[in-house]
């Protein structure tokens, strides 16, 4: 049996009314991967992710998470699947240890497992000694982190990230890039919106989206080439250049 990709969008097409935001859009993520999905403003990134969490739904493409189909079996699709939003949305007024524990709650975890698994994260985040402390009184870099470890408090298999360094000076957007990218060779499947191409490794996978369509899909280091990244999504996405392509192949 050959393994089931972590995360897999097959032809998925989406309007808002008679605006359309995606057509035929396919994106693979194997488990261990980093995959950059960059797009400029408006490209069609936060649609995505709101038809992969399952904020909005369509019937065109199809959705598969760890090979749950979400149309068809969304509990267990959407049971391994983790978000990290553009916006924040801890509870500043809460401590930190009681933000992972009510989202653990939300997940079902009992308090014991929930208590375990907040400990662990904190842990691994060197936090172990602010669990404590306010949220409020984290810097941008922490509460990120926090969002992160939060995400995956349930112990899904795929981790998406909408534009995550938002906000963050450059030392923290590093940091943050670093710890994703460490959470991919620990065998999670990573898809990172981003406009930013600084942002993308020669080796992650790399889909550019631009007008609701996927113009390229490959290793990163492939698909520019010589090319700095760069200049590669300038040119793809310059004004009146819609139909923008590379031969590096949709896989
Ligand atoms: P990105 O996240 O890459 O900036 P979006 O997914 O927000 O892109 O937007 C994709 C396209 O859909 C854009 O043309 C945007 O104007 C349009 N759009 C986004 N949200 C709505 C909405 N609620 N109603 C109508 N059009 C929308």
């Amino acid at each position: 049996m050959t393994p089931q990709p972590g995360l897999c969008l097959r032809d998925v097409s989406f309007r808002y009314g008679s605006r359309q935001a995606l057509r035929a859009v396919s994106v693979t993520v194997e488990p261990g991967q980093f995959c950059a999905l960059l797009g400029p403003n408006g490209a069609g990134k936060s649609t995505l992710f709101g038809l992969m969490t399952g904020l909005f739904t369509t019937r065109e493409g199809s959705i598969c998470v760890a090979g749950h189909d979400l149309a068809r079996n969304p509990r267990a699709a959407l049971a391994q699947i983790g978000v990290v939003f553009q916006q924040p949305t801890l509870d500043l007024d809460l401590t930190v240890r009681r933000n992972l524990l009510y989202f653990a709650a939300l997940h079902g975890l009992s308090g014991r497992e929930a208590e375990r698994r907040a400990a662990a994260a904190l842990e691994r985040l060197g936090m172990a000694e602010r669990a404590a402390e306010l949220v409020r009184s984290l810097n941008g870099g922490h509460r990120r982190r926090m969002e992160i470890a939060r995400a995956l408090i349930h112990r899904p298999s795929v981790l998406l990230l909408d534009e995550p360094t938002v906000g963050l000076d450059a030392a923290a957007r590093m940091a943050i890039t670093d710890h994703v990218h460490d959470l991919a060779a620990e065998g999670l499947s990573i898809l990172w919106a981003t406009h930013l191409t600084d942002e993308v490794r020669d080796g992650d996978s790399l889909a550019i989206l631009h007008q609701g369509r996927i113009l390229c899909h490959g290793p990163a280091a492939h698909l520019r080439g010589a090319e700095p990244l760069r200049d590669l999504f300038l040119r793809l996405t310059a004004p009146g250049d819609s139909a923008g392509q590379t031969d590096g192949g949709n896989t």
